[in-house]
C-alpha cells in the first residue's frame, strides 16, 4: 500500500538541541510523542521540560500532536505533570522564526498536551517547548559582537570539550578601578532557552554604539557567564550535566570530576573576589512555567541587599513584561541542605555578595497576554542590563 505509506508523518530530533522520545502515529494527521526528560545522578528529580523536534509530511494538513511523558519530580516531590497544563509550545516553519501556539488542550490519564498546527504549504514544522537557542547561535553571536568592548575568555571545558566562556563588556579606555561590577549568568539549565534570548538582548545592547551603552561601559564592567552547560544545550537536556548534576545546585560542593562546569566557574568567581575585586551585583537568569520573580538572601544581606532587590523588581515591573505582583522573595528562609546550594545562595552565604536569581515564565504572561516571544525576551534583556548597572551604582 505505497500511497498510504507516503502519507505518514515522520518525527525526528537528530539535530543540535533536538530531543524527543518514542513516537506513535495515531492517524494520518495525528502523532503522539513522548518527552524524554532527564533525571539526576541518583535517578531522582526526573524533569520532562524540554522537547524540540521536527515533523515532516505535514503539507496541506492540520496536524494534531499529543505531547506526553510529563510526569516527574521536582526537589524530591513527585508530580503528575499538571504543572505543565498551560504549556503553549512554539513552532516554526523555517527553524528560525518562532511563535507560540494560541491554544492547547490538557488531557489526563496519562497527562498530555494536545496541539493542532495548520501547515499550509510547508511540509515540515519544528516544535519546541519554547523558542530554542543553540550553542552554535551563541558562538555566532559572540563572533558577531567581537570587538574592543566585548572580550571573551575560555575558563574551562565541559566534559565533552565545549568551551565555558566568561565575557567582559566594558570600555577598555576607561580604567576598571572605580567601575561598578555587574555579574550576569544565563542558561544554567539547558531547557531554559528563554534566558539565552534575554542575554542576547543584553549583549547586543551593551556591545553596541548606542550612546547609552557607551556611557554604561565607562562606568560599569559586566562579567557575563553565558552558557554554563553547553553539553546539555547541545543534546537538548533539561537541568543536569552529563553526570547528572544540577548546574544550579551543588555550588557548595562542586566536585571537579562530577561537575567540572560548576567547579571551573566557581573558581573564576572566587579568584575575582580573592584578588580584592568587588561584585556589586550578581544575577542568574532562569525559566519556569508560570511565574516571574526575583529572589535573594534578603534577611541575611541586610538593607543593601533588600533595597537592591526592591529596585530591580520595581524597575523590571515598570519597564518590561516582568510580572511579579508579590515582590522579591527570600531565598534563604531555610539553610539549604548540603549539595543543594544555588549559585546565588552560595555567593550570599560564603562571600556576602548581593546575589539574586530571577525566574521568567514560559507560559502565557498575564501582563502581555501571551507567552513571551523572542522579541519580548530580547527587549527584556536590554532593560535588565541597564537596571543592573543602575542598581550597582545606586546601592
Ligand atoms: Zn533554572
Amino acid at each position: 500500500m505505497l500511497p498510504l505509506l507516503l502519507l505518514a508523518l515522520t518525527v525526528s530530533a537528530d539535530f543540535e538541541g533536538g530531543n524527543i522520545g518514542p513516537v506513535e502515529q495515531v492517524a494520518d494527521d495525528h502523532v503522539r510523542v513522548h518527552v524524554n526528560g532527564e533525571s539526576d545522578q541518583d535517578g531522582r528529580n526526573h524533569q520532562p521540560s524540554w522537547f524540540y523536534f521536527q515533523l515532516d509530511g505535514v503539507k496541506g494538513r492540520t496536524v494534531t500532536v499529543d505531547i506526553g511523558g510529563l510526569e516527574g519530580e521536582y526537589n524530591y516531590r513527585k508530580h503528575d505533570g499538571s504543572g505543565l497544563r498551560n504549556t503553549l509550545p512554539s513552532y516554526s516553519f523555517d527553524n528560525q522564526r518562532w511563535r507560540a501556539v494560541e491554544t492547547s488542550e490538557w488531557l489526563t490519564d496519562p497527562s498530555r498536551i494536545r496541539i493542532r498546527i495548520e501547515a499550509g504549504d510547508a511540509d515540515r514544522v519544528w516544535i519546541a517547548r519554547q523558542p530554542p537557542y543553540t550553542f552554535s547561535r551563541l558562538e555566532a553571536l559572540l563572533d558577531d559582537l567581537a570587538g574592543p568592548a566585548l572580550r571573551r575568555e575560555i575558563v574551562g571545558r565541559s566534559p565533552q570539550g565545549r568551551p565555558l566562556w566568561l565575557l567582559s563588556v566594558t570600555d577598555p579606555a576607561a580604567p576598571d578601578e572605580g567601575k561598578k561590577t555587574v555579574w550576569l549568568m544565563a542558561r544554567q539549565h539547558s531547557w531554559e532557552s528563554g534566558t539565552s534570548w534575554a542575554l542576547e538582548g543584553a549583549l547586543r545592547f551593551l556591545a553596541s554604539d548606542d550612546p547609552e551603552a557607551a556611557a554604561l561601559r565607562r562606568t560599569t564592567l559586566f562579567r557575563i557567564i553565558p552558557m554554563p552547560d553547553p553539553d546539555g544545550v547541545a543534546r537538548g537536556g533539561v537541568r543536569f550535566n552529563r553526570s547528572g548534576y544540577d548546574i544550579n545546585r551543588n555550588w557548595d560542593t562542586a566536585n571537579p570530576e562530577k561537575m567540572p562546569e560548576i567547579f571551573a566557574l566557581r573558581a573564576q568567581i572566587r579568584q575575582w573576589l580573592d584578588a580584592g575585586r568587588a561584585i556589586d551585583v550578581f544575577l542568574t537568569l532562569h525559566n519556569t512555567e508560570r511565574v516571574d520573580y526575583i529572589q535573594g538572601g534578603l534577611e541575611r544581606g541586610g538593607d543593601r541587599v533588600r533595597s537592591m532587590a526592591a529596585y530591580i523588581w520595581e524597575e523590571l515591573s515598570r519597564r518590561t513584561h516582568f510580572h511579579s505582583p508579590e515582590g522579591p522573595r527570600e531565598s534563604l528562609a531555610q539553610q539549604p541542605d548540603p549539595g543543594r546550594q544555588t549559585v546565588d545562595q552560595w555567593l550570599t552565604l560564603e562571600r556576602g555578595v548581593p546575589a539574586y536569581l530571577i525566574e521568567l515564565m514560559v507560559d502565557r504572561n498575564p501582563k502581555i497576554a501571551r507567552p513571551p516571544s523572542v522579541e519580548d525576551r530580547l527587549s527584556f534583556g536590554r532593560e535588565l542590563a541597564k537596571i543592573l548597572a543602575e542598581a550597582a551604582a545606586k546601592y
